[in-house]
């Protein structure tokens, strides 16, 4: 009979947040597989656990997966920690369940910290429906492109974001959302824990004042009637040939898309040339 794999959430920045439950089924899978083998056992040592480790990232995922399979077909039981967090979510894991479901193996979750919903839960905006959108591209054509195609979702959208990102984020997201209500939380559960409030274009003037670290988490109200959203086109090409479409001869036209894009114009330019269809 095959074995069981325990995805295990382990804190998002307090050790307090340990569960007995997580501590426990540490303590009894034959193995735990892990996203960085120094950052877990330092983990494991803060517990007293001692328990075999085996990376598990990004980069050797599918092939990891499949020697863990093994082992849960042999009857061994599987722990899944990530550095932090709820394994799974924006982090490894996916492939795993996938493949462990496929071979029979019983899957468990072992709840705890999960960064987004302590952050929606004390951002103020309504909880009945969420929108999680994970990480939002680091390219800017590509974030205002996913911000065009979430805008009308009718529930609070949330997103992860690095702390070199966050003003431009905020920046676009003011641009192509409208000045909505929104809430920043970072280094939740830390003791220097903070979560900003307000208008977008308010958090956004404080966050570029501040020059705060920490990862965060953005939350932003749905539409709410009477706001703009400014539709963006799907990519560089379609847009100057929209705005050409509208009146505007070729070189403005590069100009207002390059612009809305955050690229140079000459950089937009170059683009433009490689996406010509017979271009090498
Ligand atoms: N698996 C994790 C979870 O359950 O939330 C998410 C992992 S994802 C790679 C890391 C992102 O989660 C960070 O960039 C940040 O956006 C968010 N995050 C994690 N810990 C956080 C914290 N203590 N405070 C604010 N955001 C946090």
């Amino acid at each position: 009979m095959p074995g069981t794999l325990y995805l295990i959430a382990t804190p998002i920045g307090n050790l307090g947040d340990m569960s007995p439950r997580a501590i426990e089924t540490m303590k009894n899978v034959d193995v735990i597989a892990c996203e960085d083998t120094r950052h877990t056992l330092k983990l494991l040592n803060h517990f007293g656990i001692t328990k075999k480790l085996v990376s598990y990232h990004e980069h050797n995922e599918s092939i990891r997966a499949d020697e863990l399979i093994e082992m849960l077909s042999k009857g061994q039981n599987v722990g899944l920690v990530s550095d932090a967090g709820t394994p799974a979510i924006n982090d490894p894991g996916l492939v795993l369940v996938r493949k462990a479901r496929n071979a029979g193996a019983e899957v468990i979750s072992i709840p705890g910290p999960v960064a987004f919903v302590n952050a929606v839960v004390v951002s103020g905006l309504p909880t009945d429906s969420l929108f999680f959108g994970g990480f939002l591209p680091s390219k800017q054509g590509d974030r205002r492109k996913r911000l065009a195609e979430v805008a009308a979702i009718p529930a609070t959208l949330i997103f992860y974001e690095s702390p070199h990102r966050i003003g431009r984020s905020l920046a676009d997201c003011l641009d192509i959302l409208g000045d909505r209500s929104a809430s920043v939380s970072r280094e939740l559960t830390k003791i220097h824990e903070e979560t900003l409030t307000g208008s977008l274009s308010s958090i956004l003037e404080r966050i570029l004042s501040a020059n705060s670290r920490g990862e965060y988490v953005l939350i932003i109200d749905r539409e709410r009637d009477g706001q703009e959203v400014r539709p963006v086109s799907s990519s560089l090409q379609e847009r100057v040939a929209e705005l050409e479409a509208a009146g505007h001869d070729n070189r403005a036209a590069l100009k207002i898309a390059a612009k809305e894009h955050g690229l140079s114009r000459s950089e937009a330019y170059r683009q433009l040339q490689l996406s010509r269809p017979g271009d090498t």
